[in-house]
């Protein structure tokens, strides 16, 4: 029977950590954050630390959820863009190699030094992309490249027989600086160098590019190749633990790391990635999927978004709304079924002060049994990236915290 099996809900709140800000008189945005679910959580459950990161890799998004679902990064992550395509809906084969295709601005400055001017290209509209993209297909005909719209100025290209080990940069960590380097690497390879090429001189004339210059927005000047890789092959989760399940996030990237591991990607109208997502919805999506499933990773993106805005107010509400209006109604919901665990946590810091990612241990909530769990917390207990500090509890990696969170031994 579904309803008497144990259920697992993991809970992510992306970004959440961060190090003390003097404009918070040396707290960080989740101490200065009314968080009473995760605080009740941190009285009646476990805590410690886990590290999603491995040492050598960089610490994207995509490596450390891979982590929080049980996978090994070093063995099973193969780069960024396989996951979106599989999120996209691409089957890639065993010979294709799927790019992040970016649509950029690059501008030349006084000296002639070609810079990335904007890694998004204004944010262009998806409307104005699909033209820019659909005009980019003649760049790719008789290549063995295929061209995939995205959403925005994220789209997709496949190369079928190419090289994944190239090393390539996001182009959201080098605002404002040169390219030319960056652009070596695709020069090495006449295909990739080709496209690229042509694909520029599509855009220079493009109607929609010379429609936003004339409105004061950003051309979409170049296309830039990164996060690339070809699909990686993990076992899901039913094939390792007899774990059935769903992913609810509004992230392209979790979505495909979900299709990997085996789990049904649940759309919720209004799932947005930001301040304004359908918290409600989520939770209901997740409390629904468990009637017939065991498994449920709930991700919510918007305290990492307000950390790369830089917005110390923001980031502080988006936390407090995770827990009012994720933690909190999942608590209250889950006890509708007999057995439940809950692991709570952030899959990375994206400390304020510096707008990205860093590699630093995360704290987690593991509440091994929701029933049964009633002790009122004293007034000084929260939670925060501190809660840790006297546990014991230092976990390697992502692949020991889920075998703790689903009771079996790694
Ligand atoms: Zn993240």
């Amino acid at each position: 029977m579904a309803a008497m099996e144990r259920k697992y809900i993991l809970l992510v709140g992306d970004g959440m950590g961060d190090y003390p800000l003097h404009e918070l008189g040396g707290k960080t945005p989740l101490e200065v954050a009314r968080t009473p679910h995760m605080d009740w959580l941190l009285c009646n459950g476990r805590t410690g630390r886990v590290r999603t990161i491995p040492e050598s890799m960089e610490p994207g998004s995509d490596v450390a959820n891979m982590s929080l679902l049980g996978y090994d990064p070093m063995k099973y992550h193969t780069g960024r863009a396989p996951l979106e395509a599989a999120s996209m809906g691409i089957r890639l084969a065993e010979d294709e190699i799927a790019f992040r295709c970016n649509l950029v601005t690059l501008l030349r400055d006084a000296e002639g030094v070609m810079r990335m001017g904007d890694y998004s290209a204004g944010h262009i509209s998806t409307q104005e992309a699909q033209r820019l993209v659909l005009s980019l297909q003649d760049a790719v005909k008789g290549t063995p490249l295929k061209l995939y719209p995205g959403v925005s100025y994220r789209h997709l290209l496949v190369w079928k027989g190419g090289r994944g080990d190239l090393s390539t940069t996001p182009p959201h960590d080098i605002p404002g600086e040169p390219v030319a380097l960056h652009c070596e690497v695709y020069r090495k390879e006449p295909v990739l160098a080709s496209f690229v090429e042509r694909a520029s001189e599509i855009l220079a004339d493009h109607p929609v590019n010379r429609e936003r210059v004339a409105a004061g927005k950003k051309p979409a000047s170049h296309v830039w190749l990164w996060g690339q890789g070809k699909a990686p092959s993990l076992p899901t989760l039913e094939e390792r633990f007899g774990l059935r399940g769903a992913m609810i996030s509004a992230v392209d990237l979790l979505k495909g790391l979900g299709v990997y591991a085996g789990l049904k990607p649940i759309e919720v109208p209004g799932a947005t990635g930001y301040l304004d997502t359908n918290y409600e919805g989520k939770v209901a999506a997740a409390i629904a999927s468990l009637e017939c499933s065991q498994f449920v990773y709930v991700h919510i993106e918007a305290p990492d978004e307000a950390s790369h805005e830089g917005s110390i107010p923001k980031k502080i509400q988006a936390i407090e709304d995770f827990d009012a209006k994720v933690v909190g109604p999942v608590l209250e919901r889950a006890r509708m079924f007999s057995r439940v665990s809950i692991l709570t946590l952030m899959d990375h810091f994206t400390p304020i002060c510096k707008r990205t990612h860093v590699k630093d241990p995360v704290p987690f909530l593991l509440l091994e049994e929701l029933h049964g769990a009633a002790k009122t917390c004293p007034p000084s207990t929260k939670f925060c990236e501190k809660a840790a500090d006297g546990s014991s509890c230092d976990l390697k990696d992502g692949v020991e915290l889920f075998h703790r969170f689903i009771g079996t031994s790694s």
